[in-house]
């Protein structure tokens, strides 16, 4: 084997066995430029945001609203004055 060939395996073999020190190498990915995860949309019929895994959002009896104003709105609620 002439000797240049194997300075080549040399140079192989040591590229594979360095360990990176770029510190972003590692770790966990970018969560921001991942898109989120839609797990449906608001159950207010007329609202119909979208609802992200991960959000904090209003559960009631299985179905999704995205505020409290608008599970108020889908069970017939409503905000009024205390009057006597
Ligand atoms: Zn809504």
């Amino acid at each position: 084997m002439p000797p240049y060939r194997m300075m080549e395996q040399i140079d192989t073999r040591e590229e594979f066995s360095m360990p990176s020190f770029d510190r972003f190498a590692y770790g966990q990915s970018d969560r921001q430029s991942e898109e989120p995860e839609q797990l449906c949309e608001c159950c207010n019929d007329r609202c119909r945001n979208p609802i992200y895994f991960g959000e904090a959002n209003w559960e009631y009896y299985g179905e999704w609203y995205c505020s409290a104003h608008c599970l108020a709105k889908q069970i017939g609620a409503e905000k009024r004055y205390v009057s006597y």
